[in-house]
């Protein structure tokens, strides 16, 4: 039966629908130049950026570079990818000659990316690096100066650093409500499966846990606290040695101390479910991430209360973000470039060594 309620709430939907439907306009209408992207790595990450591209403004998926031929049909058939944008690892400096794709982001295992980046470069495309940049701080300086010498952006898909929740809380530190930075925990860490896979692969990872998954506490403390730390000392434990072998780091517990005086703590692990937890504690509150680093929604809270900002799909953000980098200069809130892939490789060399040698590492 209709009544004089439904009627009202009827008209009403569209009036109160309307400032919203501007914004959401506003916010999603864009006639501005967009980055066309190849991405290489058609694994389960490249597959996640793919589909979360297809909801950004600015980035669009317009190539591929596989080594598998049957990846490359079905993405040209779900994305209508043109056959003159698919390239495979042998053959992809080819890209160099042609003017429809102007960033290639690299979601490889870990130890191909520096080459492929500096091929990338050398092509003169624009670099998006997935984390970890490289597999050490001597291998990220060849990266920039590779991308320096050819004129082409460098960039790392730190997502969190578009994330608003993470970001509200860089707001809040940064302009004094938190008070001085004093303590930051950084927990990050998942029970790790199928043991050939080539993140338990030193040649393919570069190393365990620390690379794959603690890497957000190292690159979370910078953020959170606001400062480059200056010294290291880490431990490692290990508990299963046949899966996780010579090299391949199962869990690290690492700590870091700054300039201010302000020191974090952290996990890094491989063996324990359930760990994305940042914890900032200040003079005058706190800030909590919990999840601080998944796929999202991220949850937070302060002394002030619960952190409510919007959540986004991250890599849709980020690619638009990056975009923008790119095409039009903008810069972000927190760096994502080589420069900041490089600080957080710094410190992982320096875990690491603090591992090994059981003494607190410098850094300069
Ligand atoms: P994956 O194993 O699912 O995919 C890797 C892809 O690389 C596969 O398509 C594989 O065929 C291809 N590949 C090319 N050469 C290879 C070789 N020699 N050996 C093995 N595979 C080869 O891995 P993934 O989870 O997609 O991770 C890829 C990269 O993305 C890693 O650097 C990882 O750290 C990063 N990553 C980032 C996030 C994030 O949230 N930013 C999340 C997951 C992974």
């Amino acid at each position: 039966m209709n009544t004089r309620r439904d009627f009202i709430r009827k008209i009403s939907a569209p009036l109160i629908a309307l400032p919203f439907l501007k914004q959401w306009q506003e916010e999603h209408v864009y006639d501005g130049k967009v980055l066309r992207v190849a991405i290489m790595g058609l694994g389960s990450y490249g597959t996640r950026v793919a589909e979360a591209m297809k909801e950004s403004k600015k980035a669009k998926l317009v190539g591929v570079i596989s080594g598998t031929p049957s990846k490359i049909s079905s993405w040209q058939a779900k994305y209508g990818i043109p056959e003159a944008n698919c390239y495979n690892y042998n053959d992809f400096d080819k890209i160099k000659n042609n003017p429809d794709i102007d960033a290639v982001y690299i979601i490889t295992p870990n130890a191909l990316h520096k080459d492929q980046a500096i091929r990338v470069a050398r092509a003169g495309k624009h670099v998006i690096c997935e984390k970890p940049m490289a597999l050490n701080a001597k291998e990220g300086e060849e990266m920039i100066a590779a991308c320096q010498q050819a004129g082409v952006k460098l960039l790392v898909g730190y997502r969190m650093h578009f994330e608003l929740k993470t970001l509200e809380v860089v707001r809040l530190r940064k302009e004094g409500l938190l008070g001085k930075a004093m303590f930051f925990q950084g927990l990050s860490g998942f029970r790790i499966g199928d043991p050939t896979q080539w993140r338990l692969n030193k040649q393919l990872s570069g190393g365990g846990s620390l690379m794959d998954i603690g890497i957000y506490s190292v690159n979370g403390a910078r953020y959170m606290i606001g400062e480059e730390p200056v010294w290291v000392t880490a431990q490692e434990t290990k508990t299963n040695t046949e899966k996780f072998k010579e090299g391949v780091d199962e869990t690290i517990q690492f700590q870091l101390g700054f300039p201010s005086g302000a020191t974090a703590s952290c996990l890094s692990t491989y063996a324990m479910n359930g760990l994305d937890k940042f914890f900032l504690n200040a003079e005058k509150g706190f800030a909590e991430l919990q999840p601080a680093t998944g796929y999202g929604p991220i949850r937070g809270k302060t002394n002030m209360g619960e952190l409510t900002q919007p959540h986004y799909t991250h890599q849709a953000v980020q690619m638009d973000e990056m975009a923008d980098i790119i095409l039009n200069g903008k810069k972000p809130e927190i760096a994502v470039d080589g420069e900041e892939g490089l600080k957080d490789l710094k410190i992982i060399d320096a875990i690491y060594k603090a591992c090994k040698t059981g003494k607190k590492v410098t850094l300069k």
